[in-house]
């Protein structure tokens, strides 16, 4: 019965540290959020204990009324807030969301297109070294040179000439819309399947502030801890009773064991916390603050310093700075900014000249600001210090970090949350 303090203080002492870490910077990582309260809660509750293979009703241990009640919650949910059919909510990430839709719905040795990498795609969708680049034949699609946008018309020839089983829509850098009914005249032109990762957008799709992938996509997979906002976790959804059930049993028994219950009722607290009218306000003020940063860190000073904005802004979560005409590399960029005490990732940019170790671009994103209670006011300050910080001259850090500590301190990071030490 000893809490974890007592018995194990290095692990409490880190974990404490790690609260402190989120208190005091900017969270700008363009994948991550801060988790409701009521969440982590649920998360870190009895519910972990449970075995419960199978699924609500039919399960193969005794024992689950409780967990079946959450996790029909989070079922029940999930389809009011995506208005979809079927949905599975046991995928341990989503990278295991992937796997298990393209197990339910291709081949070993099948074609896959999906975005490259070093364009914007995810590991999932296809990397040489992921299961997906193993386990099926690749073919990537890129963005044009000169637009920095999905070129479609690469789409249909690719898909013409390859004859993909599957075609993967979505993004993990990226700063626009993607034209979901396009992908899907694609894909039936061929004979291929869409799947849309909505793994980003999921949040900004939930709220209606951007098209919905499930009228289109055969299957539509996500995440449920990047701007959805809840714990780290994977759901797929579809509209289409034959491919429903392919996923449930290519989810369970084919990628996974028992359930992550206690995970489950987590993503039930965070699909709840979705649907209200303060998740909708929050998403806006994600949108905007993004906005915001792309147009300042656009603008002419910048550019003279050899710093602007793919595509010239964002419709979505995130910004991707490019460097490629700066002297500071997307390393030195990332380190600069942790020094101000701005968390983000360097990121390849398309057709980056530095290696990928080193990269010529920063990916920011807003969604853990915006949780927090950022908005324009708030934006427009980050937006500056960024502008600030991103000079090539080097900048005078100790006044930038003060006006982050403002920042943090205004808007107090889980407030009722005791340190465990
Ligand atoms: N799909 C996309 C588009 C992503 O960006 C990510 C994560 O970054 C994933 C899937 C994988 O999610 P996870 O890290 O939970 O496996």
């Amino acid at each position: 019965n000893q809490t974890l303090a007592e018995f194990d203080p290095e692990v409490a002492a880190a974990i404490d540290a790690e609260l402190g870490r989120q208190r005091d910077t900017l969270e700008m990582i363009a994948s991550e959020n801060f988790a409701p309260l009521a969440a982590l809660q649920a998360q870190g509750s009895v519910m972990t204990n449970k075995y419960a293979e199978g699924y609500p009703g039919k399960r193969y241990y005794g024992g689950c009324e409780f967990v079946d009640i959450t996790e029909n919650l989070a079922i029940d949910r999930l389809k009011a807030l995506f208005d979809a059919a079927y949905v599975n909510v046991q995928p341990h990430s989503g990278a295991q969301a992937n796997a298990a839709a393209m197990h339910a719905l291709i081949s070993a040795g099948d074609t896959i297109l999906g975005l490259d990498l070093a364009h914007g795609g995810h590991l999932t969708h296809g990397m040489r070294l992921n299961f997906s680049g193993k386990l099926y034949n690749v073919v990537a699609y890129h963005v044009d040179e000169a637009t920095h946008r999905v070129d479609m018309a690469e789409v249909r020839r690719l898909a013409q000439e390859h004859r993909p089983q599957l075609i993967i829509a979505g993004w993990s850098a990226y700063p626009r819309q993607l034209d979901f009914a396009e992908f899907r005249a694609i894909a039936d032109e061929v004979g291929a399947k869409l799947m849309v990762d909505m793994a980003h957008f999921a949040g900004l799709v939930a709220t209606g502030l951007h098209p919905s992938p499930l009228p289109h996509a055969h299957v539509v997979t996500s995440t449920t801890h990047k701007t959805l906002g809840g714990p780290r976790g994977g759901v797929i959804l579809t509209n289409d009773e034959a491919i429903g059930k392919k996923i449930r049993s290519a989810v369970f028994p084919g990628q996974q064991g028992g359930p992550l219950e206690h995970v489950i009722a987590a993503k039930a607290v965070a699909f709840k916390m979705a649907a209200q009218p303060e998740f909708k306000e929050r998403q806006e003020r994600t949108i905007e603050g993004a906005r915001i940063i792309a147009d300042r860190l656009n603008a002419d000073d910048m550019r003279e310093a050899g710093v602007s904005v793919l595509t010239g802004g964002t419709d979505v979560h995130l910004v991707l700075v490019d460097l490629r005409d700066s002297t500071l590399d997307g390393q030195q960029a990332e380190d600069r900014l942790h020094e101000v005490g701005i968390t983000v990732n360097r990121n390849a940019v398309p057709f980056d000249p530095r290696p990928p170790m080193v990269t010529s671009g920063v990916r920011l994103g807003t969604p853990a600001l915006a949780t927090r209670g950022f908005g324009a006011e708030e934006f427009r300050e980050v937006a500056d210090i960024l502008a600030e910080a991103l000079k090539p001259e080097v900048a005078d850090v100790e006044s930038l970090r003060k006006r982050v500590a403002v920042l943090t301190d205004r808007f107090p990071l889980y407030p009722s949350l005791a340190p465990l030490t």
